[in-house]
């Protein structure tokens, strides 16, 4: 929903501006209709269904993996394709993975995004409804565990501010999901930007969103915004943003040839640069970053790119989740048995590692394997 159209629309319609937090409580619960709100009245209702599209993505296509995956293609007013992923966990959790861009500029060799045509930066909005789609995907009536839109979201304290730019307060986590409690209830709990996309790229737009979750129900500890380690965006993520979103840093190689080579955009942002960035934020903000570190058979996963990597990372400030490679035709994934040699190294130096578990390979929904067909492009 175009948050800005919705407000001024509101405004000429002459409307309290408590009206406008209303619909959007109601859309970020996932309604799935202005006609679900039933406290708004119906000539209001019938308004905004005239001036505001309910979302302003649509959806053009669905795939379902074997493991509950979803992925989702999407198209800007202005044709542009977007893709997010929705992933479901038997304990109860669903993670979704949003764009921030469609396309990407960047051209890791590695990544699928890379390889298709870059269309532009996502609105705070187009963000937010790649989430407001999964949201109304999973029921609402979570046997009345759904957060209260007003445990988030503070009226009297934001005043009339623009719902965009109204911070308001973060919420505990535990205050709004309550996975074991709700019996494997299917509420929204954490958000990646790991989709298309380099999201401090698109800086503002993604914090503007990324404030904006926790009305959904994600809460900014369980948000991650995911870079390749764009100095500008980085540098204004330290300094400006004041809530607990987690960083992740797309490191894949520590030696500058071979990161350079992998990721283009290591020529123009050095690596040395990005983690002494990544220090100033971990002695500032007191949290860890992550490191991602995707593994090409061959290419970047030996014992000694692990010590390599081990050599440059404080175990104090990082933590390396290795991440199986998903095939985009490009290089082959390393086996297990080097994964588990890799991680071996990163144990002995006491470097904190994990390994990812990758979900929705049969659909192409896992990390780096979004690329929507050109042909949406020009549809
Ligand atoms: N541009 C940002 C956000 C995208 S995140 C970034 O790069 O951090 C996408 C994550 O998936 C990154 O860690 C990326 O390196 C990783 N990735 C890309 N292609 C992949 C592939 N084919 N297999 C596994 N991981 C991949």
């Amino acid at each position: 929903m175009d948050i800005e159209l919705l407000e001024s629309t509101m405004v000429e319609a002459g409307q309290p501006a408590y009206r406008t937090r209303q619909v959007w409580e109601w859309a970020a619960k996932g309604a799935d209709g202005y006609d679900a709100m039933t406290n708004v009245p119906a000539p209001l209702r019938q308004i905004l269904s005239d001036a505001v599209p309910f979302s302003t993505l649509t959806v053009t296509g669905e795939q379902q993996a074997k493991d509950g995956t979803v992925k989702t293609l999407f198209l800007t007013h202005d044709g542009h394709p977007v893709e997010a992923v929705l992933m479901r966990y038997r304990d109860g959790r669903r993670s979704i993975c949003v764009s921030s861009q469609s396309g990407c500029p960047l051209t890791c060799t590695f990544c699928a995004t890379g390889a298709m045509q870059f269309g532009r930066n996502l609105t705070p909005s187009e963000i937010l409804d790649q989430a407001l789609h999964f949201r109304r995907l999973e029921p609402i009536d979570n046997r009345g565990e759904a957060p209260k839109p007003r445990d988030t979201i503070h009226p009297s304290r934001s005043g009339g501010a623009s719902l965009l730019t109204n911070r308001g307060e973060a919420p505990k986590p535990r205050d709004t999901i309550h996975p074991s409690r709700s019996g494997g209830a299917s509420l929204l709990t954490n958000c990646v930007f790991m989709g298309m996309g380099e999201p401090f790229i698109n800086f503002d737009n993604v914090i503007a969103a990324a404030r904006r979750l926790p009305d959904v129900g994600i809460t900014p500890r369980r948000t991650t915004i995911s870079t390749v380690g764009w100095l500008p965006g980085l540098t204004r993520f330290i300094d400006e943003v004041d809530e607990p979103i987690r960083l992740a840093l797309s490191l894949h190689a520590a030696s500058p040839g071979l990161r350079s080579q992998l990721m283009p955009v290591n020529d123009r942002y050095p690596l040395p640069d990005v983690l002494a960035e990544c220090r100033r934020y971990v002695a500032l903000r007191g949290r860890k970053v992550y490191i991602e570190y995707v593994m090409l058979e061959g290419v970047n996963d030996t014992p000694r790119h692990a010590a390599e990597l081990a050599a440059i990372l404080d175990p104090k400030a990082f933590k390396v989740n290795l991440i199986p490679y998903n095939p985009t035709g490009m290089y082959g994934g390393s086996s297990r048995d080097r994964i588990a040699d890799f991680k071996h190294v990163l144990d002995r130096a006491r470097i904190p590692a994990t390994v990812r578990l990758t979900r929705g390979r049969d659909i192409a929904a896992a990390c780096g394997q979004l690329a929507a067909e050109p042909r949406a492009v020009r549809a």
